[in-house]
């Protein structure tokens, strides 16, 4: 049981510290605010970190933010210092993680480029072009995986028996690909893990409130899953089964403007990914869920949906201290 004077010392040394949401919290490190997840606390190798938008070397709109990808808007020169802030942050959590900063963030940061799959892949360095694909697996001390998103859910995966830590990239196809059971199965195959050691925390993301999909995506998940529906707000069974639910005015006869209001549906790609994580294995209880919603809290996170292809992209990341074996 550490000190209340020790418990001090370390919440200065990572910052002020604020609950933002249950689980959850929000830490003020050298003008940035990352995120983490409590559940991940009582594993002592592991450092993880959400970014959020504050802080940072881009500029948009005259702000500045921390965009944590190579974008079209954003200079070469910017990303990679808020990567390097990013990295810093997160290790200065933890002073055992000395040699991650040591040998530099290019060595240590490992990302994938995302292409919406549900392709996994085990890493044991950063390699000078970033592997395609959506999940990524290590076992290696001293290195961080991250993986970028702008409303798509960062799910970050660790299992402290066997020491392995993952990051896994969700939006609707890689949650449809199943991305996420892969990974988990992949770390069976690979590592020996047992899904019921395994902890998972569903960082900030787009939610149901914002998340309108066509009806080929409701149509997609009936087919793929039974529980398809709860998963979805609106009239989920009418778009599953491809009749169109807001047909053409001069079809109905319905003279225009007076057509009912256009029926929607929203995806819940939280809820989707929890459930197949806990349908593969994981314990209810080892998974961490944040309610925040990246197109709600645009003050907080960058959003795809809400501010189009010229917005930023957050991190998250997780990896091992590098003298913890
Ligand atoms: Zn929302």
């Amino acid at each position: 049981m550490p000190s209340a004077h020790s418990t001090r010392r370390q919440a200065r040394k990572a910052g002020a510290v604020s609950i933002i949401e249950d689980g959850w919290a929000l830490r003020r490190i050298s003008g940035l605010e990352i995120l983490t997840a409590e559940i991940f606390d009582s594993v002592p190798w592991l450092v993880h970190g959400f970014s959020t938008r504050k802080g940072g070397a881009s500029g948009l709109n005259g702000v500045a933010a921390l965009n944590l990808s190579f974008t079209d808007w954003d200079s070469r020169e910017a990303v990679t210092q808020n990567r390097g802030a990013f990295v810093r942050a997160i290790l200065a959590q933890k002073s055992a993680s000395k040699l991650a900063a040591k040998i530099g963030i290019e060595e240590s940061l490992i990302t994938l480029r995302q292409i919406h799959s549900d392709v996994v892949h085990v890493c044991s360095k950063a390699a000078a072009r970033a592997p395609q694909g959506d999940a990524a697996l290590c076992v290696k001390a001293g290195l961080l995986l991250g993986i970028q998103t702008a409303d798509c859910i960062p799910i970050l995966l660790a299992d402290p028996r066997q020491r392995v830590f993952g990051a896994v990239h969700a939006g609707w196809r890689g949650t449809l690909a199943r991305v996420v059971a892969k990974a988990l199965g992949r770390m069976r195959l690979e590592f020996g893990s047992q899904p019921v050691d395994v902890i998972a925390a569903l960082g900030p993301a787009i939610g149901p409130c914002c998340y309108e999909v066509g009806p080929e995506v409701a149509q997609a998940f009936s087919a793929q899953f039974a529980q398809a529906a709860e998963w979805f707000e609106g009239p989920f069974e009418r778009f599953a089964t491809g009749e169109d639910p807001n047909p053409l005015p001069w079809l109905t006869m319905i003279p225009p403007g007076h057509e009912p209001p256009r029926e929607r549906v929203w995806l819940d790609l939280r809820a989707a990914n929890r459930w197949q994580l806990v349908d593969a294995g994981v314990n209810p209880r080892n998974i961490a869920v944040s309610a925040l919603c990246t197109g709600c809290r645009t003050d907080l996170f960058f959003s795809y949906r809400k501010e189009g292809a010229g917005t930023g992209r957050m991190m998250s990341a997780i990896g091992m201290c590098a003298n913890s074996r």
